[in-house]
């Protein structure tokens, strides 16, 4: 009997995993990759689309696109997870496997910042939608973009927001009767490459945007049109774009495999405590930040693991802890961060790559590149 591989969400993580079974593996193996959505959107594309840069229509990819010989790919809700058992149950029934991948990513918990359902967020793409339909109304004020927690995904996009922001408010004529604020709960806009740091807080101060570090966002009262920060502080706006406080999903929760929000894992094999069951992505606490090029540079190590697990061979140590993240600068230029995240004992290191329209080109490709090998398109 073939082996069966179950697989949670087709996101980043999902996709790159099963792409990898399928091209070695075939139908060899029983793959079923399970997502409750139509289709996969590119978290950088939620900015775009916010902007009016694109549209959902032309960044959207749809599921039914995806066909990978091995691989069924079911629209279905997971409702519980039993890591012990390797059995998922979903809104159309069971499912059982020999090993499971969880790859759900990360979702956002409203309910933990008063306030922040009466206003806007741009992390969900309804968010993003939401804010491209205000924007071209907006005439002027405050504009506060703020973070309520941390670990959040992609810790760079909150920089990029503003940037964007900025040359959208040019481009409008209204820059100069408004005012761009970040709150941030980190230090530095990029905590392990000083020099990405520096760069961007030079662009802020070029660009007459205040940033707030270290930071995170309590509450908002709508009403009054007033953040406020963890220090007492509070911030009037006339737009607020949030970014709600990220946990792992509560079926995890509930399911007995998460540690303070996340699903804890082994950094470089991605195990965790349950035998033959992996967690990927922004779902996991693997110690790399919540990003889409870590979530698939982990799926690729589970399916090598997983391939040489079904070969009878050793199963490989595979992960490297690397990744570039793309920086929008406004102006259509793109910084580059390399980040590694496990080879220096003494913590993370970056190498910053300033902002170019050449840059610009090999972020077109990083998204055409998966858009091709996942969906074909
Ligand atoms: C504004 C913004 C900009 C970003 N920019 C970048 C960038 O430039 N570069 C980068 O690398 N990353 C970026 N990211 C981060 C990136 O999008 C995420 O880190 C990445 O998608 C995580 O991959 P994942 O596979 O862990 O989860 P996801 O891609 O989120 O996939 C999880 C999947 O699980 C499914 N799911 C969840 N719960 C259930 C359930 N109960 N039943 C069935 N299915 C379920 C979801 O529908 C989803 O499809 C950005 C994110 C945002 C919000």
């Amino acid at each position: 009997m073939k082996k069966r591989i179950l697989v949670l969400g087709a996101g980043f993580g999902g996709l790159e995993l099963c792409t990898t079974l399928s091209e070695t593996l075939g139908d060899a193996v029983d793959v079923t990759l399970i997502d409750k959505g139509d289709a996969f959107v590119f978290g950088y594309s939620k900015l775009d689309v916010m902007f009016g840069h694109t549209t959902l229509d032309r960044v959207r990819l749809p599921y039914s696109r995806f066909a990978k010989p091995g691989v069924r790919l079911l629209k279905e809700t997971v409702v519980s997870v039993d890591p012990m058992g390797k059995r998922v149950v979903t809104d159309q029934g069971t499912h059982e496997a020999d090993y499971l991948v969880l790859a759900l990513g990360a979702d956002y918990d409203f309910d933990a910042t008063p306030g922040l359902a009466d206003v806007n967020e741009f992390y969900t793409v309804e968010g993003a939608v939401r804010v491209a339909g205000i924007l071209p109304a907006f005439a002027g004020g405050n504009i506060v973009v703020g973070v309520c927690g941390a670990p959040f995904k992609c810790p760079p996009a909150p920089s990029e927001t503003v940037l964007m922001m900025h040359d959208y408010l040019v481009t409008r004529g209204i820059r100069n009767a408004c005012k761009i604020t970040l709150i941030l709960p980190l230090e530095t806009p990029v905590p392990p490459s000083p020099e990405t740091s520096r760069a961007l807080l030079a662009a802020f101060a070029e660009r007459d945007i205040t940033f707030v570090a270290d930071r995170e966002v309590r509450s908002i009262d709508a009403k009054r049109r007033i953040a406020t920060i963890d220090d007492g502080r509070e911030f009037p706006f006339d737009l607020f774009l949030g970014v709600p406080v990220n946990r792992a999903p509560r079926i995890l929760e509930a399911s007995g495999m998460t540690e303070d929000g996340y699903v804890p894992v082994k950094p470089k094999t991605l195990e965790t405590r349950f035998p033959d069951v992996y967690a990927v992505g922004d779902c996991a606490r693997q110690g790399t930040p919540k990003a889409g090029v870590f979530a698939e540079g982990a799926a690729r190590a589970v399916a090598r693991t997983l391939i040489a697990r079904l070969r009878g061979e050793e199963a490989p140590v595979t992960h490297q802890g690397t990744g570039s993240c793309y920086l929008e600068f406004g102006a259509g230029r793109i910084g580059r961060v390399d980040v590694d995240f496990f080879s220096d004992p003494e913590g993370p290191t970056g190498t910053y790559h300033a902002p170019s329209v050449a840059l610009r080109v090999d972020k077109d490709n990083f998204g055409s590149s998966r858009r091709a090998r996942w969906f074909g398109l």
